[in-house]
């Protein structure tokens, strides 16, 4: 079974903060164009990191 990965992403408009489910890795992006509540908007995204919820199985170090 695979962990879905919690990514915080930042806005860079307005700041706010949101966490995003994904399957797939989102280190290899510097930014990310989603939908901010608060600008109401789609807006670039700052990836902060990864949220993993099972701390136990990170990826394997390149
Ligand atoms: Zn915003």
């Amino acid at each position: 079974m695979t962990a879905l990965t919690e990514w915080v992403l930042e806005c860079k408009v307005c700041g706010a903060r949101r966490t995003l489910d994904v399957g797939y890795d989102l280190g290899e992006y510097k930014q990310l164009y989603i939908y901010c509540r608060e600008c109401r908007a789609t807006r670039p995204h700052r990836i902060l990191g990864p949220r993993t919820t099972l701390s136990s199985a990170s990826s394997s170090a390149r």
